[in-house]
């Protein structure tokens, strides 16, 4: 007989205002990296694998133990270094420095390639950390949802009079990112058709409601999203199939979408994009056994794929990428007008983030999901006039699903989360919540990346590949009082192509906390507006003015 592993443990973080660590931020963070490998909020929990293709949050079983224990022992001016998701070590530091740092994935530049990556990841000496899933602060789908809503509403805006009633979108990928596209296309009102090649997600979609139907086929599918365009109605539908294969299909039938993109994990050949295969291969087989041969598989796929996005935006589709590389795969594989088709953030976002505007998230420890209702209801109370913002948590309190521990999102700027992080403290403090909560952001983030071929891609001034504006924000955060900072390399788009910060404070309702988050959730959408400020946008620069930067090179 064969002796079988270990299964690995089902996590799940505490609850509740009792703690076994020596202080809150500890807790947090202990909290936050269980959440994180929740069955409810990560993708493959057994794997240790949050989201964004091998996107981990601790290197392996025993380190993630390691930490867990560390953490409940760490004292309050004590600091646990992490390094690619294995704890190495507890330094004496001060109590109003960060209990956790972070580094994951990084590597010195010119060695900064998957090549590099995976020799010493399968040596056991680094780890992918994605964005939020090597920095403890992912929380399900919902996370992305509202940024890319955003993304939507804002193609809607541009380019369709505001709402995208009446058009269907084009889009591939329904894993932990890509899985908000529907649900996100169709509260900005349009219908769309997402392909995704493996079964078990758009099971999950369609459980978590992020998804309305699966069509049986490419003609179902076309059938059905002819219909509801036709009739003004707002539905998603599911496609089974591999998106190398179906898009070139649609552009075969002459069938154009009004927009198109995609969100498969295009920014990781080896183990993200998968390439058709033939019904008697086995992918997984073929990537051990001929790992060459399957990454040219991949790249050729990826190059089918993006000219048939091309031919589609010749036909007149709006079409932009959504940050996961498609294109330079598609460019390295001999497509040269792969960029033809621009980034999300220079198409749609660029202004937000010249206001420190991103996606702000907050948790709550009682797991209790009543204290995020209390805080949504105080979020629109304090800020009345933002319509985006009422709009979407009005409807977020309404029809998300949580997972794992509860928690919200919305888009907040400059001068914005420290107010909306005071009132939490506040409400915590007061007993208006049950237990300490955690607010944090994504690394898609107005001041805290470097990644031109998406945050960064075609700044004004052409600073797109500067990565000191991440390490400053990195030290900002430590400066400022973050309770955990991390500093990535190769989130979102992939290895050698960003470098990005991530930030996570902590209300305990202390009056200590309150110093910390005014400090650091001012600070940190701050680096947003002077980022680019400096880069020279106008509206950057007014932001800057009107709210009190202090800019010496600029004369602010
Ligand atoms: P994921 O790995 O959880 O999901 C990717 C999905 O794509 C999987 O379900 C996979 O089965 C599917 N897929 C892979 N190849 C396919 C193909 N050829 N045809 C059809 N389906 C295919 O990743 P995710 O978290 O959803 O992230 C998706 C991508 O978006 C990543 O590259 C990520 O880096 C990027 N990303 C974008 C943003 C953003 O704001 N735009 C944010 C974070 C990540």
């Amino acid at each position: 007989m064969t002796q079988t592993a270990d299964p690995a443990p089902v996590i799940r973080a505490p609850r509740g205002s009792h703690k076994t660590a020596k202080g809150w931020l500890q807790e947090a963070a202990k909290r936050m990296l269980m959440n994180n490998l929740d069955p409810e909020v990560a993708e493959h929990p057994d794997a240790l694998v949050v989201y964004g293709g091998r996107g981990k949050a601790a290197r392996n079983w025993p380190a993630f133990h390691k930490i867990v224990e560390t953490l409940d022992r760490l004292e309050n001016d004590e600091t646990l270094l992490i390094q690619s998701g294995k704890p190495v070590a507890v330094l004496k530091t001060h109590e109003w420095a960060p209990r956790v740092l972070l580094a994951n994935s990084n590597l010195v530049p010119h060695w900064a390639n998957w090549e590099t990556f995976d020799r010493l990841d399968q040596a056991g000496l680094t780890m992918y950390g994605q964005m939020t899933a090597g920095s403890w602060i992912y929380i399900g789908t919902q996370g992305i949802l509202q940024g890319t809503y955003e993304t939507f509403a804002s193609a809607a805006r541009k380019h369709f009079g505001g709402s995208l009633k009446g058009t269907v979108t084009l889009t591939a990928g329904l894993g932990g990112m890509g899985g908000a596209q529907p649900l996100a296309v169709k509260l900005a009102g349009g219908v769309s058709i997402t392909i995704e090649v493996d079964p078990t997600r758009i099971q999950k979609r369609l459980d978590t409601r992020y998804l309305d139907e699966v069509a049986d086929s490419l003609e179902d599918a076309i059938e059905k999203a002819g219909r509801y365009k036709a009739e003004g109605v707002a539905r998603s539908i599911g496609l089974l199939g591999n998106a190398a294969e179906l898009v070139p299909q649609l552009v075969a039938l002459n069938w154009t979408p009004d927009l198109v993109t995609d969100q498969t994990s295009a920014h990781d050949p080896m183990w993200g994009y998968l390439p058709p295969v033939a019904a008697d291969e086995d992918a997984g087989h073929l990537r051990a056994e001929q790992p060459e041969a399957y990454r040219r598989r991949a790249y050729e796929a990826m190059a089918t794929h993006v000219r048939a996005i091309l031919e589609l935006q010749r036909r007149g589709a709006v079409a932009f990428d959504y940050g996961n590389n498609l294109r330079q795969r598609a460019l390295e594989a001999g497509v040269e007008d792969a960029f033809d088709y621009p980034g999300f953030v220079p198409a749609f976002i660029r202004d937000s983030f010249c206001e420190g505007r991103g996606p702000f998230r907050w948790v709550a420890l009682s797991g209790d999901p009543e204290d995020i209702r209390a805080t949504d209801r105080a979020l629109l109370e304090l800020f009345p006039k933002d319509e985006r913002l009422q709009a979407w948590l009005t409807y977020a309190a309404d029809q998300i699903a949580f997972q794992g521990l509860p928690a919200r999102i919305c888009w907040l700027g400059y001068k914005e989360r420290d107010r909306a992080a005071l009132l939490f403290n506040e409400m915590v403090a007061d007993g208006r919540l049950k237990a300490p909560v955690v607010i944090g952001r994504d690394h898609l983030d107005a001041g805290s990346v470097a990644s031109p071929y998406r945050e960064t891609e075609a700044m004004k001034d052409g600073s797109d590949a500067i990565s000191d504006w991440p390490l400053l924000n990195f030290g900002v955060g430590i400066a400022s009082g973050a309770a955990w900072m991390s500093f990535h390399h190769g989130g979102g788009v992939g290895l050698g192509f960003s470098q990005h910060s991530g930030l996570v404070a902590v209300a305990d309702g202390t009056d200590d906390a309150a110093r910390r988050l005014s400090r650091c959730l001012t600070n940190d959408p701050g680096m947003g507006v002077l980022r680019h400020a400096d880069a020279g946008y106008d509206l950057a620069l007014d932001v800057a003015r009107e709210r009190g930067l202090d800019l010496p090179s600029l004369g602010i």
